[in-house]
């Protein structure tokens, strides 16, 4: 068990899947969070988790959307008027988008995607950065994907997004370690959250789930990972225990990168 104990996390994409998985795992180890999300109903649920799970948890919730700059600093201004400090940020919040090679790929869509999952994740980073400095301590993690690390296929604004936040994360990583700041990504294979099940929908509507197990077929692991086995990592990331691992990208895929 990890002592959270008087340390402040800020997650964005807090209202569902992962980002809402490691809130619940921070927030009982006894987290202080901020969470952030476009979704305000994801949020509401997300905070009565928690509640049922950890009473005592402090959480508040910020409706914010991370591709406007504007309102990504006041989540951060939000938390130090609220909490005085940032010890971790879960930078989490991202999107899909639709499938198409990449002749096809419409010009819109890859503006989105790369909107949300690269320039929201460096707004981010910014604004955080900014405290964690000052303070001379904190602990980022990205979310990257696999598809950050290697093509994935008919997913091109995705792919370049998520190859840009490995590239944010490394070169930060190195300018702010001086200043006692770790900044690290992960890279999720296919982890079963709303994102996963609306893709797999998309592609075979009612024989998603058919779908899905013929997918995760050529996983080492034959199964879809868990939110909550992806919520603990992060867990572990934030917290002072892994304070000597600084840029770097941490697979968490069954083993599918390496396969
Ligand atoms: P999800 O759809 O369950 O959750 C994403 C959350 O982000 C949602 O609550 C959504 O409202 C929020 N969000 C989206 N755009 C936003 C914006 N502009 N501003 C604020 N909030 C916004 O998906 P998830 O699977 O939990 O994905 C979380 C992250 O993990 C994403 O960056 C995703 O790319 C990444 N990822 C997921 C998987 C997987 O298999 N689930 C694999 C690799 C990477």
């Amino acid at each position: 068990m990890i002592n959270y104990n008087d340390k402040v996390v800020i997650i964005t994409g807090g209202g569902s899947g992962l980002g809402r998985a490691a809130a619940l795992s921070i927030a009982q180890q006894g987290g202080k969070l901020v969470l952030v999300d476009m979704n305000q109903n994801g949020l509401e649920d997300t905070k009565k988790q928690i509640l049922a799970a950890a009473p005592e948890a402090q959480v508040e919730l910020v409706e914010a959307n991370v591709t406007n700059e504007e309102e990504v600093k006041n989540y951060v201004q939000f938390t130090i008027d609220k909490f005085g400090k940032i010890d971790g940020f879960f930078n989490n919040a991202g999107i899909e988008g639709k499938q198409n090679l990449t002749e096809d790929f419409g010009s819109d869509e890859f503006e989105k995607v790369v909107s949300v999952n690269l320039n929201g994740v460096f707004y981010g980073m910014k604004h955080v950065l900014k405290v964690m400095k000052e303070q001379g301590y904190g602990s980022i993690v990205n979310t990257a994907s696999v598809g950050g690390i290697r093509g994935v296929g008919n997913q091109s604004g995705y792919a370049a997004s998520k190859h840009g936040v490995v590239g944010l994360t490394r070169n930060s990583g190195i300018e702010y370690g001086q200043f006692g700041v770790s900044i690290n990504a992960i890279a999720p294979g296919a982890i079963m959250t709303p994102m996963v099940e609306g893709s797999l929908k998309q592609m075979a509507g009612d024989n998603w789930e058919a779908a899905g197990k013929e997918f995760v077929s050529v996983n080492p692991m034959k199964r879809f990972g868990k939110p909550e086995e992806v919520g603990n990592l992060v867990a572990f990331l934030l917290s002072d225990a892994a304070k000597f691992i600084n840029a770097t990208v941490i697979p968490i895929d069954g083993g599918q990168s390496y396969k």
